[in-house]
């Protein structure tokens, strides 16, 4: 025969475990070695809004993912 209601099932329930397609902002973190602001930001800042140090002086921080 065709295919068994179960296996439509099946599929239905795992997708349920499947996240949706989400937007996922990703904001890269900058610290700023002369002052340590943090600076959050899609693009490398150009420089330090707080103390005004130039870009090399932003480190871009590695955030821990779960
Ligand atoms: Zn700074």
């Amino acid at each position: 025969m065709g295919i068994g209601n179960w296996e439509l099932d099946a599929f239905m329930h795992q997708a349920k475990f499947i996240p949706a397609r989400r937007e996922v902002t990703v904001v890269a973190v900058y610290k700023c070695v002369e002052c340590g602001n943090i600076v959050e930001s899609r693009c490398k800042p150009g420089k330090c809004k707080s103390c005004g140090a130039v870009k090399d002086k932003l480190v871009k921080q590695d955030q821990s993912k779960k």
